[in-house]
């Protein structure tokens, strides 16, 4: 596992329509693996990619590192329940976080109140860039993948 993004797939991010993200949105580019991160500010609601839920712990471990980062310190992955015993998993920097989450949807639970995963200590890397990616990285990184 890459020790400052927390996969071992280099480039299996973007997930969902690669090149439209490489192109139109900023990225966590992981120092140590290259790895490319959508961080992306929506500009409304000031969310990003970690702040939604996940359908896998898998998933979510693979934008992990952009919370931390963006909080500057160690985020944890809650497994959420639905009302129909759904499981999915959302990032939250602190306890407090996942329990005001609760309060506004109620039909939402969380069993296990603690991560299910974290990373110890939050890090900082000294090659870690936070930008878009130029149209040649972008080819680049496509042709890796
Ligand atoms: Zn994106
Ligand atoms: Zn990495």
């Amino acid at each position: 596992m890459c020790e400052e993004c927390y996969s071992d797939e280099n480039r299996i991010t973007p997930l969902l329509n690669p090149l439209d993200c490489l192109e139109n949105h900023t990225q966590y580019i992981c120092g140590t693996c290259g790895r490319c991160i959508c961080i992306e500010c929506d500009p409304k609601r000031g969310l990003q990619r970690w702040n939604f839920p996940f359908k896998s712990l898998e998933i979510a471990k693979l934008y992990l590192r952009t919370a931390d980062f963006t909080t500057k310190s160690s985020c944890g992955i809650y497994e959420i329940e639905n009302s129909k015993a759904r499981l999915s998993y959302k990032i939250f920097a602190a306890s407090e976080d996942l329990e005001l989450f609760l309060k506004k949807n109620k039909d939402k639970k969380c069993r296990q109140m603690s991560p299910v995963f974290s990373v110890e200590e939050y890090k900082e890397y000294p090659h870690t860039q936070v930008r878009k990616l130029t149209s040649d990285e972008i080819k680049k990184y496509m042709s890796e993948r």
